[in-house]
């Protein structure tokens, strides 16, 4: 049975972390300014703004709240983040995704400031990572990072597969790896052979999108299996992109979702606001 990876742990430590050193400045007057865009009233964005704004509200961090309707010009939230841009005192902005139909997603990301940039989306930042040089880091793929640090678990020299090549999680995922002196395999929908690739891994991350798809027969014994997928089912119950019962058999370290990866992404949301201002 496997060790589990606990999510809420580790979050918890980084937010302590991030608190200290927000105290810390706060003591010489500088206080971190992060603003917050949600476009229309999607529930699950809303839940997901409002824990952003809690977990600022723990650290030590301001937070800016603008809350548009959806029939907002895609004009209209670009000058706002023009003007946000412009602004001393605010240090980092995040445009809660995803936004509503007819609003060019890239333009807006773009638009805001690389310096500014707390969720790594920005090209330049993503050009940053991919060759090794300072910026922000994508916050899904920065925790999972974390969380292998944090359990002990050495990832140079090991097989790391990484199913999923989305911007936000697979690639950078993959970079981040590589950076740690991973051997990294990057599979998706058009991977053939899936089992055969994944059963080499020592480290294998699951962000596919797909409710309980990886089960033990896709698992080498021993491997180390990070779930980044979240899903409500139909019982109202969450489960991840990995079948957890049958792969704890076989994994020696797994996430849980609830629990996991989840609370990691908002915890280095928190540190990338305090990296904004260091
Ligand atoms: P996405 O944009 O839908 O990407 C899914 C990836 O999985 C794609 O690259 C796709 O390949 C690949 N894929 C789909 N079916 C596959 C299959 N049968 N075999 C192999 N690969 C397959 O999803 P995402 O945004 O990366 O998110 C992935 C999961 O993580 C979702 O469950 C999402 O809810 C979750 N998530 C969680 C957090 C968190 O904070 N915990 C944050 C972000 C996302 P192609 O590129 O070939 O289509």
């Amino acid at each position: 049975m496997a060790n589990i990876i606990d999510g809420k742990k580790i979050s918890q430590a980084v937010k302590d972390e991030v608190k200290a050193k927000c105290a810390e400045l706060a003591s010489q007057g500088i206080t971190a300014t992060l603003a917050v865009i949600l476009v229309g009233e999607d529930p699950a964005s809303q839940v997901y703004v409002n824990n952003k704004k809690k977990a600022c509200e723990y650290c030590g961090i301001r937070s800016l709240s603008y809350e548009l309707p959806a029939d907002t010009a895609e004009d209209a939230l670009i000058e706002l983040i023009e003007e946000l841009n412009a602004r001393s005192d605010v240090n980092g902005i995040l445009v809660q995704l995803p936004l509503p139909d007819g609003i060019n997603e890239d333009r807006v990301l773009d638009t805001i400031s690389p310096d500014k940039d707390v969720d790594g989306f920005h090209p330049v930042n993503v050009g940053k990572l991919s060759i090794g040089k300072k910026g922000f880091v994508s916050c899904t793929p920065a925790g999972v990072i974390q969380l292998l640090k944090r359990s002990g678990i050495e990832i140079s020299g090991k097989e790391c597969v990484v199913i999923g090549r989305s911007n936000i999680v697979g690639k950078p995922m993959s970079m981040l790896l590589l950076k740690e002196n991973g051997t990294v395999t990057v599979a998706h929908s058009r991977t053939a052979n899936l089992k055969e690739v994944t059963k080499r891994a020592d480290i294998l991350v699951v962000a596919i999108g797909k409710p309980k798809f990886i089960d033990a027969s896709y698992i080498k014994d021993g491997a180390v299996v990070i779930d980044v997928g979240i899903h409500r089912g139909e019982d109202g119950k969450l489960c991840g992109d990995v079948d957890f019962d049958s792969a704890s058999q076989v994994a020696s370290y797994i996430t849980p979702v609830p629990g996991g990866v989840g609370p990691m992404t908002i915890a280095m949301l928190m540190y990338n606001c305090l990296s904004s201002v260091i």
